[in-house]
């Protein structure tokens, strides 16, 4: 068995004025279109081949063209899927409720969630997490996942931001901050709802 590089669930263009067609057309059919390449190299005429990318990121992440290219793999199908054209505002039921009692109210998630995007050096990614039942916010470097033994961030990922520059350079250049604040105007929250109510 192999990867597929997934279709973006909208255009390209889709996301303006919050995150550029171009940076979305490279991110899709260059970046993620590598992983999936490379994550299929690495597992070729393996037992590997026959894992799914949850069991291959949960037991495999020690081989690192796994970690790399698996969590890339992974990392990304997950990012489109959790923003939107009609994304933003905010969480409503289960998840809300959720957000409130974990961060005290949504603008205490939105601090910290922005904080932990903001403050992981160098590429990485910032997460929302069902950790033993409850919601926890951290980051992880370069590909690496929640899902992955010892990431110091272990969980079940429900809401992914991307800050390799990759993700915001040719828009937002080094304003980082820009980015990570015009993301929360495109979150799919029905889709990490979705993800949330299967975590828990
Ligand atoms: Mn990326």
């Amino acid at each position: 068995m192999s990867f597929t590089l997934p279709d973006l669930p909208y255009d390209y263009n889709a996301l303006e004025p919050h995150i550029d067609a171009r940076t979305m057309e490279i991110h899709h059919s260059k970046h993620h279109a590598a992983y999936t390449n490379n994550l299929n190299n690495a597992i070729a005429d393996s037992a590997l081949a026959s894992k799914s990318i949850e069991s291959l990121l949960r037991e495999d992440a020690s081989n690192t063209a796994i970690r790399n290219n698996g969590g890339g793999y992974y990392n990304h199908c997950m990012f489109w899927e959790v923003m939107s054209p009609n994304g933003g505002g905010t969480p409503s039921g289960d998840l809300a409720s959720a957000i409130d009692s974990a961060f005290g109210s949504f603008d205490g998630f939105k601090t910290e969630f922005s904080k932990a995007a903001a403050t992981r050096f160098g590429s990485g990614w910032a997460w929302l997490c069902v950790k033993n039942g409850k919601l926890d916010i951290c980051s992880t470097a370069n590909q690496d996942n929640p899902m992955m033994p010892g990431v110091g961030c272990e969980g079940h990922p429900i809401l992914a931001l991307d800050v390799w520059e990759h993700a915001y350079y040719l828009h937002y250049q080094n304003r980082r901050p820009d980015y990570i604040g015009a993301f929360f105007n495109v979150i799919n929250w029905e889709e990490v709802t979705r993800r949330y109510k299967a975590a828990i």
